[in-house]
């Protein structure tokens, strides 16, 4: 009789010990969206605005699960506050609207720096002999469940939505990447049969960027993404958020891939940009002068 008492008082324990997270997420999710996250969504993701009053409230609601779950910690003495956390946050979450996924089930904590960090990267000369050196980085995805984000460069990412240049977006798109097991310009796409179209276009827009960056020629996608096709595909989602217009017009099929994995089309929160001025010689390409942290 005691040993039946036990054992249903074990199962029990563990019945609500599996309940109680979902529990209380639900009672989380159940709390009207406090005002003051609205305001901060509202000026500091400018096209929060424009979007459908559908997506806003699944942005909302996705919000308030990212900030339940997820730890932020300051670092170099920055306090995370409120701003920080939505505006984070939301911009994340943009990701994430439209389909039935978790909330980057890999990711625990964001760390958060006041601006660009220094990173420990050895550096081999030609006769391969390591050198320690450091590197400036704005922002770094690990597999490990860590985003490393410079709070100045959120806000510079977030402030100018045409710019194709968007920390926030970058470094959680490595993250959905890493959600597929490997690391690889390819995140989970559902059906098996998505991966072809995917890889054929992806393949070809990326070999077309390393062309475009080997020989100096403008382009609409940053030619960081250039440098392996993980950077690809996280350069790809900065520019389909920030640039769709410009996207969909000189890159159509990668534009397509994009829109059908991220169930949105940014087009509608955006109005068209003015012609862009011809020039004789190409140009060097806009960059923020210091690079992202590569994936690892
Ligand atoms: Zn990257």
């Amino acid at each position: 009789m005691e040993a039946l008492f036990w054992t249903t008082a074990i199962v029990v324990a563990i019945g609500l010990g599996m309940g109680y997270p979902g529990w209380r997420l639900k009672r989380a999710l159940a709390q009207p969206f406090p005002p003051a996250w609205l305001d901060i969504l509202e000026h500091n993701i400018p096209i929060y605005r424009n979007m459908q009053p559908e997506l806003q409230a699944q942005l909302q609601r996705l919000v308030q699960q990212f900030l339940f779950q997820k730890k932020f910690v300051g670092c170099e003495g920055l306090e995370v506050d409120d701003e920080m956390r939505v505006t984070i946050a939301g911009q994340a979450c943009l990701l994430l609207l439209g389909r039935y996924t978790r909330v980057y089930r890999k990711l625990n904590t964001i760390l958060v720096y006041p601006s660009a960090f220094l990173v420990p990267r050895n550096h081999a000369d030609e006769a391969g002999i390591v050198h320690p050196a450091r590197q400036e980085l704005l922002g770094e995805s690990w597999g490990d469940g860590r985003v490393v984000l410079s709070w100045d460069h959120v806000q510079r990412g977030a402030g100018d939505w045409t710019d194709g240049q968007n920390v926030v977006l970058h470094e959680f798109a490595h993250q959905l990447d890493s959600e597929s097991g490997s690391n690889n310009g390819a995140p989970f796409l559902g059906h098996p049969g998505s991966y072809r179209n995917w890889s054929e276009v992806l393949s070809r827009d990326f070999n077309n960027l390393r062309h475009d960056a080997m020989f100096h020629r403008q382009s609409v996608l940053d030619h960081y993404g250039a440098v392996n096709p993980a950077e690809f595909f996280a350069v790809a989602t900065e520019t389909f958020f920030e640039k769709p217009w410009q996207m969909a017009e000189r890159h159509a099929a990668l534009y397509e891939q994009f829109q059908q994995y991220y169930r949105v089309d940014p087009r509608d929160w955006l109005a068209p940009p003015a012609p862009e001025p011809q020039f004789d010689e190409p140009e060097p390409p806009a960059s923020y002068g210091t690079v992202y942290g590569q994936w690892r």
